[in-house]
């Protein structure tokens, strides 16, 4: 008798349990799942790839920028990158959908090009503090920050020896 009410309140109340995977479970915010990397934030410090303790992170520079590539077969979920990458441009997202086939193990990445830009003074091709890392930098950007990060690091030590004279940059 017992057994039967519990059964009928049951039917009443309906599922207790998500409906995944036939409709959306539930994900908390701070869920750490594929990790994803916003190429226009990043400045190719590859601290990431330093602390990344499964090697998920693989950054391969040439001379016109960095192909960076997260094995997400690999990805251990620490969030170690996130926490440490300083503009944000890398990030755990809240996607867990990852299940794949063995087979497909090598083909489960993100690949992202961050592109070098040429020196505004010299033109060798380099890669400058994003718009992430200078709103971090300065409280403040006025004409000669913006001068100042357009220069490779060469040119921009020149340009310090100058002093306070005008940064002179060729367009
Ligand atoms: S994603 Fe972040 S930590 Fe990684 S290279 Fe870019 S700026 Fe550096
Ligand atoms: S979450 Fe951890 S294991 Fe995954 S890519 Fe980032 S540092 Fe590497």
């Amino acid at each position: 008798m017992g057994f039967l009410k519990i059964l009928l309140a049951n039917l009443r109340k309906g599922p207790a349990t998500e409906a995944f995977p036939f409709g959306p479970a539930a994900t908390p915010d701070r869920y750490r799942g594929r990790v994803s990397l916003d190429a226009s934030r990043c400045t190719g410090c590859r601290l990431c790839e330093h602390v990344c303790p499964g090697g998920a992170i693989r950054i391969d520079e040439d001379a016109a920028g960095l192909d960076i590539t997260i094995w997400h077969n690999t990805c251990v979920f620490c969030g170690l990158c996130a926490h440490y990458c300083l503009s944000h441009a890398i990030a755990c997202t809240t996607d867990w959908h990852l299940a794949h086939a063995q087979a497909d193990k090598f083909a489960l990445a993100e690949r992202t090009r961050v592109a070098k830009v040429p020196c505004a003074r010299c033109g060798k091709p380099w890669l400058p503090a994003s718009d992430a890392v200078m709103a971090l930098a300065f409280r403040q950007r006025t004409a000669e920050t913006e001068a100042l990060r357009r220069l490779c690091p060469d040119c921009r030590a020149k340009a310090s020896i100058e002093g306070g004279r005008h940064v002179r940059t060729h367009h």
